[in-house]
C-alpha cells in the first residue's frame, strides 16, 4: 500500500526537481499531464499491445496432433505438403517449397539459378543481414543498389548503372512488408535478361498491382520466423511458377535428392527441410492471418493519417503499384528539425517511456566489419582478385541510405493488432513529444 504512494512522491519530486532547474516551470505545472514521460510525467500508454505469438486452441491441437501421430520429419508426414499447396493457392502460384526458415529460402533460390563464385546479385542495403548472407554463402558479390529515402525501397531508377556481365540477378527486399517498385525491377531485368528473387520475407499477402509479392520475379522468399506476421516460431518458404526452378528448390533444400525419401542424387544440396511441427502451426496461425492484415492495414492507414500532420514526421511512401502493405514494420523518417533539433535516439527513448515500444531499425550494411573481413577470406581471395574486391567497396556506397539510417523510426506489426483508439494514443505520445522537445532535449 506504501508503494503507489512512495512512487507518486518521486514522481511529484521529478517534475519540482525539473521546474526548480528551469524545465518549464509553472508551464508544466499548468499542463499537468502534459509532462513527458521520460521526464517523470505520466505515460499515454500503460497497457501492454497485443501480446505476439497469438496462440489459440486450434494451434495446440495440431501441435500435439504431430506429436503423437509419430510423423515428425516431412519425408514420413503430408502437412508441410498440404501448407505447400495452401499457401501456393492464396498467393497465386504453381509451386510452393516449404523450408527451415526465410535464409534458407533465399538460400535455395540462388541455388536453384546457379549463383555462384564470381557472380554479382544487386540487393537492397536497407534490409535484414540474411538477405546479404544468402549471397556471400555462395561465394557471390552482394552490390548494394541505394535506396529511394521515401519509400525505404530499393531504389529502381538506379539499378541499370551497377549491372555489368558478371549481373546474375535482381534480389529486391518488399522491406517493412510495403513492395519495392516491382514494374521498375521487372522493366530492367526483362532488358538485361536477369533473373528476379524477391525477399518477400515481411510481406505476407502483401500485393503489387493485385498481385501477391513473392509471385511477379522467378521465385519469392518468406520467413515465418516468430517475429513475422505468419508465425511457426521458425520456417520459410519460397514460391514460383517455373517447374524447372521449382524442381531444383525441392531437390536443393532436399539434399539433392531426386525424390523425396529417396537415395538418388539429381544435385548437390543440403538439408533446410521444415518439420512437421513448424508445418501444422502454419495452418492453424493461417487461419487468422487475413483478418489479422486487414486490421494492421486500416489501423496503420489511420495513423498515417494522423502522423503526416506533425512537422518532423514522414511515414514511408508507398508506391502507387502497391495495393497492398503486409505493415510487418510501420516505418517513418523523423526529422529533428521538426522536433526543436531533438536527437532522434532522445525521441525514442521518449517515446518508448510514453510506453509505445519503437526502434531506430537497420544500420548501413555495408559499413560493417563482417562484410570486409568475408571479401578478405581465402575462399573469397581465391576468386576475386584485389583490385576486384578494392573496386567493389568503391561502388557500393549508398549515401541515401546513410541519411535514411539515421532517420528511420520502426513500429513493429505486433502495434497494430488492436483496436483504432491505440492508433490514437501512438499519436497522442508522438505529438507530446513534439510539444515538449525543448524540455526534451535539455
Ligand atoms: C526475417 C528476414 C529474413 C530471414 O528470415 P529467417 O526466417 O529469419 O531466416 C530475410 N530477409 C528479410 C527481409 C527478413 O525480414
Amino acid at each position: 500500500m506504501r508503494m503507489p504512494h512512495s512512487r507518486r512522491s518521486f514522481l511529484g519530486a521529478v517534475s519540482a526537481a525539473a521546474s526548480a532547474v528551469g524545465l518549464g516551470g509553472g508551464a508544466s505545472r499548468a499542463a499537468g499531464d502534459d509532462t513527458p514521460a521520460l521526464l517523470g510525467g505520466k505515460k499515454v500508454r500503460r497497457e501492454r499491445f497485443t501480446a505476439w505469438p497469438i496462440l489459440a486452441e486450434n494451434d495446440e491441437k495440431a501441435w500435439m496432433a504431430v506429436l503423437r501421430k509419430k510423423k515428425w520429419c516431412r519425408i514420413d508426414g503430408d502437412l508441410a505438403e498440404k501448407f505447400e499447396q495452401t499457401w501456393a493457392n492464396m498467393l497465386g502460384a504453381r509451386h510452393c517449397i516449404a523450408v527451415a526458415n526465410g535464409t534458407s529460402a533465399l538460400i535455395t533460390s540462388l541455388a536453384a539459378l546457379g549463383i555462384g563464385p564470381g557472380d554479382e546479385v544487386l540487393v537492397s542495403p536497407y534490409t535484414f543481414v540474411a538477405t546479404v548472407n544468402a549471397i556471400l554463402v555462395h561465394h557471390a558479390l552482394p552490390v548494394f543498389v541505394d535506396t529511394d529515402p521515401e519509400t525505404f525501397q530499393v531504389d529502381a531508377r538506379l539499378l541499370e548503372s551497377s549491372i555489368n556481365e558478371r549481373t546474375a540477378c535482381l534480389l529486391p527486399v518488399h522491406i517493412g512488408g510495403s513492395a519495392a517498385d516491382m514494374d521498375g525491377v521487372l522493366a530492367v531485368a526483362g532488358r538485361h535478361r536477369l533473373p528476379v528473387v524477391e525477399d518477400a520475407c515481411q510481406a505476407a499477402l502483401a500485393e503489387w498491382k493485385g498481385k501477391k509479392l513473392s509471385t511477379l520475379g522467378d521465385l519469392g522468399c518468406f520467413s515465418f520466423q516468430a517475429s513475422k506476421n505468419l508465425n511457426s516460431g521458425e520456417g520459410g518458404a519460397i514460391l514460383t511458377n517455373d517447374d524447372r526452378l521449382a524442381g531444383e528448390c525441392r531437390s536443393f533444400q532436399n539434399n539433392g535428392r531426386a525424390t523425396v525419401g529417396g537415395l538418388d542424387y539429381s544435385r548437390s544440396g543440403a538439408n533446410l527441410r521444415i518439420t512437421e511441427f513448424q508445418a501444422a502451426l502454419l495452418a492453424t496461425q493461417l487461419t487468422r492471418l487475413e483478418e489479422q492484415s486487414r486490421r494492421r492495414e486500416q489501423n496503420a492507414a489511420y495513423l498515417t493519417s494522423l502522423l503526416k500532420e506533425i512537422p518532423g514526421i514522414t511515414p514511408a511512401r508507398m508506391y502507387e503499384g502497391c495495393t497492398r502493405n503486409a505493415y510487418h514494420l510501420y516505418m517513418l523518417r523523423y526529422d529533428p528539425a521538426g522536433f526543436e533539433g531533438l536527437p532522434r535516439e532522445r525521441f525514442l527513448k521518449a517515446l518508448s517511456a510514453e510506453g509505445i515500444p519503437c526502434s531506430a531499425g537497420y544500420s548501413p550494411m555495408y559499413h560493417e566489419s563482417f562484410l570486409k573481413t568475408t571479401l578478405e577470406s581465402r575462399p573469397f581471395r581465391a576468386v576475386y582478385s584485389s583490385k576486384r574486391i578494392a573496386d567493389y567497396f568503391d561502388r557500393i556506397r549508398c549515401p541515401a541510405n546513410d541519411r535514411l539510417c539515421d532517420q528511420a523510426v520502426w513500429l513493429f506489426q505486433t502495434l497494430f493488432l488492436g483496436p483504432r483508439s491505440d492508433m490514437d494514443q501512438i499519436a497522442d505520445a508522438v505529438r507530446k513529444i513534439h510539444k515538449n522537445a525543448g524540455r526534451l532535449k535539455a
